[in-house]
């Protein structure tokens, strides 16, 4: 196409004949993409919420061994559920999909409509969009980062992509692009996420050599594509300080779970309190527990970062005497390992483990 072509409603017409022949021969063979099972489809964008796909393919592989069906996974004990998902992070996530589950269970099957999964706990507007398109093909445009990106470079459009206003309009543009038939309304979506993953990156210029919807791009046609897209700055993370103790009596380790709500929900952890005690003021929170301590060991310090919090933490290894708090569970190293502890303990985790083997 002549560059001076390049209206808007061209670039629509023409992306989708562009973009799935080579989607077709280029895209990475992807476990999730080899099936119009809806449960199969789902699981996979729940774990790739925040998740890169490298990190998601042995999760996904045993989550689907374990839990082959949706009836299965409805009903899984919420701590094999747990377990299975520690250190994928995000654990909402997990407790949204068994939600989610039991509600498809009681339905006798997924809705087949974007309204209908819509009304399902944990799915939103991208992956109700997401799997009415790959599972059922509805024509429904699913917009994540990767299609704002591409998107905002192919129209030159300097609009701010965090403004929910800008994704809505993303969002109905995308719609008009999509192709009419079956097989190729289950992949457009997809397509457009590979291009973004792949082709036109986030990170660093983008490989417009080798984008097959280049004729079509008004940023490569206007050199404006690298500096795109606009994304206004974050707010900075919340940071939040902790003393985490690792407590040993008697080969065992204390752990506690975490609130029924908020980050980290019903998780376990090792026994904290907020603030950086120095070896001072440390002493007093474990005798608040009515614990006596005996030998301290290593002071061990982590950082862990969240979405919106981070947390720094100091932490102190030694022995204890006494019973402690009713809420604490004394485990010894298998005991440990059977337990849910998020990746933000890690260090920790690591370091009761060589602990307990010592004893
Ligand atoms: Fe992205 Fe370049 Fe392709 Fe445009 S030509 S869509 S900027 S990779």
């Amino acid at each position: 196409m002549e560059h001076s072509k390049l209206t808007m409603e061209n670039i629509q017409a023409r992306l989708a004949e562009a973009l799935l022949p080579w989607y077709r021969a280029n895209a990475r063979t992807l476990p999730w993409r080899e099936t119009e099972d809806p449960y199969r489809i789902w699981v996979s964008e729940i774990m790739l919420q925040q998740t890169r796909v490298a990190a998601v393919l042995g999760y996904y592989a045993r989550f689907l061994e374990t839990f082959p069906t949706v009836e299965a996974l409805a009903e899984a004990p919420e701590d094999r559920l747990m377990k299975l998902w520690e250190g994928l992070g995000y654990y909402s996530r997990a407790r949204n999909l068994q939600k989610a589950a039991a509600r498809v269970a009681e339905l006798g099957g997924f809705p087949d409509t974007y309204e209908g999964l819509l009304a399902l706990p944990g799915i939103g507007d991208y992956t109700a969009s997401a799997i009415a398109s790959a599972a059922f093909g509805r024509r429904e445009a699913a917009v994540d980062g990767n299609v704002l990106r591409v998107v905002s470079r192919l129209a030159d459009c300097h609009d701010d992509i965090s403004d929910p206003r800008t994704k809505k309009a993303v969002r109905a543009w995308v719609q008009e692009a999509m192709p009419y038939e079956m097989a190729d309304i289950r992949v457009f979506n997809q397509a457009m996420m590979e291009l973004g993953a792949t082709v036109c990156v986030p990170n660093g210029p983008p490989r417009c050599g080798a984008c097959p919807v280049r004729a079509l791009c008004r940023g490569y046609d206007r050199g404006t594509a690298e500096a795109l897209p606009v994304k206004a700055a974050k707010k900075a993370r919340r940071v939040e300080e902790k003393t985490v103790f690792l407590l040993l009596r008697e080969g065992k380790t204390a752990l506690r779970r975490r609130p029924g709500t908020g980050l980290l929900a019903g998780l376990w952890e090792f026994p904290n309190v907020e603030g950086a005690l120095g070896e001072a003021a440390a002493p007093a929170a474990v005798a608040a527990w009515s614990l006596e301590p005996k030998n301290w060991e290593n002071k061990l310090t982590a950082k862990h970062v969240f979405t919106h919090v981070e947390w720094h933490m100091t932490g102190y290894t030694l022995e204890v005497t006494g019973t402690g708090p009713a809420n604490f569970a004394w485990v010894d190293a298998e005991g440990l390992k059977s337990h849910a502890v998020p990746s933000a303990f890690a260090k920790y985790y690591a370091e009761a483990q060589r602990q307990l083997k010592e004893r």
